[in-house]
């Protein structure tokens, strides 16, 4: 066995994994109405275990907004759109319930606002924004496992931020999505896993 080591130039743009490993044709453009607006902390921006970079990839209408940048102020008011109701994803007090009876009770689309990074620093975004300040924030409706296993979770059943947004896109737009994002999230922990086993491609399932 050949041991490889994925640097920057080895990696495949798209899934940021080394290319022989590349999953990039698992994405597909799937219909959605809802939004996903993702705030991601500078810090991540480098890491191939961002789970967030990987949903703006699989997702149509996601888009993802760098913060705490030295030179680039992040302005909060340029991610809400009125054509959307806003929803801020994070189990903060006073969340609700993310569950397909609050999403029919809306009469526009979601824009679900997910903020990225480690505990920490997901927890400061709508403190410190105050555009984001009286949004309705959201939480998940059960402490489902995750299955994410390239990071030390910060407590036990934390999920990753593509979980996150795959339960919450459940509850918001059915199955077929959820089922779609879960298999890229699959893929993607089992070919990082490959490749920091030391194997140089796939293998043969
Ligand atoms: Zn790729």
């Amino acid at each position: 066995m050949v041991r490889i080591r994925a640097g920057i130039e080895d990696r495949c743009f798209g899934c940021k994994i080394h290319k022989n490993f590349c999953f990039c044709d698992h994405f597909s453009n799937l219909p959605l109405k809802t939004n996903v607006s993702i705030i991601m902390h500078v810090s991540e921006r480098k890491l191939p275990s961002n789970t967030a970079w990987i949903a703006k990839q699989a997702l149509k209408n996601c888009s993802l907004y760098v913060r705490g940048e030295v030179n680039h102020h992040f302005e909060a008011t340029q991610v809400l759109s009125e054509q959307y109701i806003p929803l801020f994803l994070f189990p903060q007090e006073g969340a609700l319930q993310l569950t397909k009876s609050l999403v029919s009770s809306f009469d526009r689309p979601i824009q679900l606002i997910v903020p990225d990074g480690n505990w920490h620093q997901a927890k400061k975004v709508k403190m410190r924004e105050k555009s984001f300040d009286s949004i309705q924030a959201v939480c998940l409706k059960e402490n489902y496992p995750s299955i994410y296993s390239l990071r030390k979770e910060p407590f036990a059943g934390a999920l990753c931020t593509l979980e996150a947004i795959s339960y919450a896109l459940k509850e918001i737009e059915g199955e077929q999505v959820f089922e779609y994002l879960m298999e890229i999230l699959k893929t993607m922990v089992y070919r990082t896993d490959l490749v920091r086993r030391g194997y140089n491609q796939l293998l043969p399932l």
